[in-house]
């Protein structure tokens, strides 16, 4: 832990008790820093969890939390994911992240987001800023005008979504090869939950591979906003089905795109496929369900492995020389697949289940520098 690893307060934000060293998620966390400014509204926390291998890149949520410890909780579990999901895309970047403590529909001003570009500043680059729930490219660009520790811009990288889905498409190939034993998408059938950013271009990716130009009967798809599932039937022919049913089609492999904790013990008995592999977030409400899925012989591609494509790709805008590239990002992305495969052959040899033998290889990973040095704009 480094030496400025502290508590810091700018103003005292009103908080219910809670201990915070020895909280459940603190996980050693380097920093963690509370800023409070009343002019614009701002209350964020700033979770910075390992910079062992590089400055802390993570997005910043806003979002309406129900209490101030349900934010300081989220900010350590998202930072904490952050650091590993940077050590398996083998970058040379730690982990963190930051919440906004407010309504995005009601509460955003250009005068908040600014502020927090200069909370960011403050921190002299141990932490990177990006986009995530409920801040766009616009807010960032906000930032960015008090902070050069910004990226995610809408005039450079842009939006992550479909180098996101480019990488969980060859992960789901990875995922085939193991356990299917061919990346033939002609000869599988899908259930994929969300068609928003993510899993709209999968789709589009599935159809250029072949399948949906031959046979969009393969794929089942659901989603709660009816206009996202008129776009998908109309462009791709998919199949729509209820949001409750997905879990129950016939199909070789669940894609999870939409929410977290969708597998977990009520879910994966309904379960038919016998792959698990897709961009949400924290797809296993906990940890003993990845050994579940293991039993039942589901091969889980972990989340934080498969969906790296949207951090790789911020990467590229970081370190690109003279600027970003991004057939450079696609490119990086394809390590996806050797990764997962490395993780697939691990969790078979060691007898665990892939969740866990992507834990070991993150852990072990963000103990140490990155093999290829840091940063090029460090
Ligand atoms: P999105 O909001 O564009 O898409 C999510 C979709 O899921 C929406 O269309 C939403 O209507 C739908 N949805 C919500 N609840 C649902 C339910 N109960 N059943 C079916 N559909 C439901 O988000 P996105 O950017 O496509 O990201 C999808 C997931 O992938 C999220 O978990 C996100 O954190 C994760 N992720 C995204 C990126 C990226 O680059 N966008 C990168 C890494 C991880």
């Amino acid at each position: 832990m480094s030496q400025s690893s502290a508590l810091r307060v700018y103003e005292q934000v009103e908080a219910e008790p809670m201990s915070l060293f020895s909280a459940k998620d603190f996980d050693n966390h380097e920093h963690i820093s509370f800023f409070c400014d009343p002019k614009t509204g701002l209350k964020t926390i700033i979770a910075i969890h390992n910079t062992k291998r590089g400055p802390a890149l993570g997005g910043c949520r806003m979002w309406s939390y129900a209490s101030e410890e349900e934010a300081i909780t989220d900010a350590l579990r998202l930072s904490k994911g952050m650091t590993y999901k940077a050590a398996m895309a083998d970058l040379p970047l730690g982990g963190g992240k930051s919440v906004i403590i407010g309504d995005s529909n009601k509460d955003k001003s250009a005068a908040l987001f600014e502020k927090m570009g200069e909370c960011v500043q403050s921190l002299n680059g141990q932490y990177i800023i990006a986009e995530d729930v409920g801040v766009t490219t616009d807010d960032v660009a906000h930032m960015a005008k008090k902070t050069k520790y910004a990226v995610g811009l809408a005039k450079k990288s842009g939006d992550p979504s479909p180098v996101t889905a480019y990488g969980v498409y060859k992960g789901l190939k990875a995922a085939m090869r193991t356990r299917l034993g061919h990346e033939n998408v002609r000869d599988v059938k899908f259930a994929l939950q969300g068609v928003g950013h993510v899993g709209m271009e999968i789709l589009k990716l599935l159809f250029e591979d072949g399948l949906l130009a031959r046979n969009g009967q393969q794929v089942y798809i659901c989603d709660i906003n009816e206009s996202y599932v008129k776009k998908a039937v109309d462009n791709y022919g998919v199949i729509p089905v209820p949001t409750d049913k997905i879990y129950d089609q016939n199909v070789d492999v669940f894609v999870p795109c939409a929410l977290g904790a969708i597998i977990n013990d009520r879910t994966i008995p309904r379960l038919k496929a016998s792959i698990v592999a897709g961009c949400a977030n924290n797809q296993l409400a906990e940890n003993r369900h990845g050994s579940i899925l293991r039993e039942r012989n589901i091969l889980y591609a972990p989340d934080y492995v498969i969906n790296a494509g949207g951090l790789i790709n911020v990467y590229h805008e970081l370190n690109d020389q003279p600027h970003y590239n991004r057939q450079k990002a696609l490119d990086h992305v394809l390590g996806i697949y050797d990764t997962l495969q490395e993780v697939f052959e691990m969790s078979q040899k060691q007898s665990m289940p892939t969740n866990q033998a992507a834990d070991m290889i993150a852990e072990k990973r963000f103990k140490q520098p990155p093999s290829g040095g840091g940063l090029a704009a460090a």
